[in-house]
């Protein structure tokens, strides 16, 4: 038997699109095809903007209460349904499953901030600017926005950007990553549920081809992304040669500074989770342990131990607290920059590389697995140290002070998270304003802002001028409109030729 097709969902309808091109939808646990994704070209495309741009004057005219009540049912629904879609996750992404709920969960929490659009879109007013004038200033809806998004959040990081966009009133394409495809469409059926009008979310599977033609349309005035740094630069500079505002958030190499007064065994688990959890497929994942002063020696037995018993298991296991590597590809570089990092002369401590499938499952030997992998003495010259590897490697440096923990950072291309562990009030204090990196964490090593607060990082982990989600995410889909309002007396003054004042 031929494996199914995953295919777009436009103008509420799933379609198989036209394009030939598809690509193989794989379960990382046991490497077995489960399916074959449509790759959508710039015909697909084409009729996803159409969609969208035709259901765009009215959803952008309905009232703001009326779209948010849209939302709240798709909250409801969501809520019925998060442990379907955590098992898609876990099935195409191969992340453990309670992991898989979490990354619901944190998706959730955007559309409950979208559903209080009301609040977010009221303006400002100011009465009596000039004698018998009014100025005040409202935010609309910009037209179809796209939003092309990564294969490690499949539910998470789209919904950074429809909920927002949409209860704000424009209409979505979404290009979700081909690694993953399906959660998408279960977002789509659930929107369809929830009484969103057909053409208002469209999802086209696909690859550079259909982004490209996202990047190029006339009617996309916006695009969100997230993803890899290099994709990340290219569809910035692409979407605003086009025209387009673009928020394009990019990669990380996050580092976990750690201070001889921190609480070590908070360290240890905070650590362990933050490098290994989702398998180090995190943009938020820790991958520099930074250790000051002594506090490496009593620190590295303790990773040691804990990297080596790690339960790395088939995610659908609910005692697992790591899954397999998302891809084949993706498991050759990881191995790639261990071979890379001990040639450099970094020292391996632990090597995940000899982990076999067999010991995750049964059904697991052809998964793509490794365990957890340790290096200590990495120097800031090294490509494992300069480089996002995006899988369960954590690297140890050693520095002599906090001021050369911050300078490292600092000097990092990189600036996405960061996080200290510390007693001192004042050292935590001074990391948080001196540090050059978009989201901190203090003895929090995973510091996600919350869904009103909005997301995004520094330097080259970011490229655009607002974050995610939030007020920001707000602002980034609508455009502000400053009204000035007289309602002249019958007496005319005749023509004003000088720059209107406040008189
Ligand atoms: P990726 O850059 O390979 O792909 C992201 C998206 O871009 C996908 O939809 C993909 O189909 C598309 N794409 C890939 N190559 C393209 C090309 N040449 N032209 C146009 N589009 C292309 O990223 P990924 O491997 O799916 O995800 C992992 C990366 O995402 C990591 O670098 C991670 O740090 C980053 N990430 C960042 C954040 C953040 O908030 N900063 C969040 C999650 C993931």
């Amino acid at each position: 038997m031929s494996a199914p097709l995953i295919g777009h969902h436009i103008h509420g309808h799933p379609t198989a699109g036209h394009s030939a091109r598809k690509q193989a939808v794989t379960n990382p646990a046991t490497g077995a095809v489960a399916a074959q994704v449509a790759l959508g070209d710039s015909e697909d495309v084409r009729q996803a903007v159409a969609a969208a741009q035709a259901a765009f004057p009215a959803w952008a005219d309905a009232p703001p209460l009326r779209r948010a009540r849209v939302m709240f049912k798709f909250l409801e629904l969501l809520n019925q349904h998060k442990d379907a879609l955590a098992h898609a996750i876990t099935a195409e992404h191969g992340k453990v499953f309670t992991d898989a709920q979490g990354e619901v969960a944190r998706g959730i929490d955007i559309v409950e901030f979208a559903t209080g659009i009301p609040q977010l879109l009221k303006g400002d007013y100011t009465e009596q600017v000039s004698t018998g004038i009014d100025n005040w200033t409202l935010r609309q809806p910009l037209g179809v926005v796209a939003g092309i998004t990564p294969f490690n959040f499949p539910v998470m990081v789209p919904m950074w950007m429809f909920p927002v966009a949409i209860a704000a009133g424009n209409t979505f394409v979404l290009k979700p990553s081909p690694i993953d495809p399906t959660p998408a469409l279960m977002m789509a059926d659930l929107l369809k549920q929830a009484g969103l009008p057909d053409g208002v979310f469209n999802v086209v599977q696909g690859d550079k081809e259909a982004v490209d033609a996202l990047l190029v349309h006339p009617d996309v005035k916006a695009v969100s992304f997230v993803g890899s740094t290099p994709i990340a630069n290219y569809i910035y500079e692409t979407g605003a040669h086009h025209g387009k505002r673009v928020q394009a958030l990019g990669g990380a190499k996050n580092h976990m500074v750690v201070m001889p007064d921190a609480d070590l065994d908070q360290v240890v688990d905070a650590l362990i989770g933050a490098a290994y959890g989702s398998a180090g497929e995190r943009c938020m994942a820790i991958s520099v342990a930074v250790l000051v002063g002594d506090v490496a020696d009593k620190v590295i037995p303790k990773l040691i131990a804990r990297t080596q018993t790690l339960k790395v298991l088939n995610g659908e296991n609910l005692a697992a607290e790591m899954g397999p590597i998302v891809t084949q590809a993706a498991h050759d570089r990881i191995t790639g920059y261990i071979a890379q990092g001990e040639k450099e002369g970094a020292r391996l401590l632990v090597d995940g590389r000899g982990f076999k499938g067999a010991s995750a499952g049964a059904g697991c030997d052809n998964g793509f697995w490794m365990g957890g992998t340790l290096f200590d003495h990495v120097t800031t010259d090294m490509t494992i140290y300069k480089e996002e590897i995006f899988g369960p490697v954590l690297a140890c440096v050693r520095v002599p002070d906090f001021a050369t923990a911050v300078q490292i950072i600092n000097d990092h291309e990189f600036g996405n998270g960061v996080s200290c562990f510390t007693r001192d009030g004042n050292v935590a204090r001074e990391f948080s304003r001196r540090i050059q990196v978009g989201m901190v964490g203090i003895n929090v090593p995973i510091p996600v802002p919350m869904a009103w607060h909005g997301f995004g990082g520094w330097k080259r982990s970011l490229f655009g001028d607002m974050h995610a989600y939030g007020e920001e995410g707000v602002r980034f889909y609508t455009k502000q409109k400053s009204i000035m309002q007289r309602w002249p007396e019958s007496t005319p003054k005749g023509a004003e030729f000088v720059m209107p004042t406040s008189t």
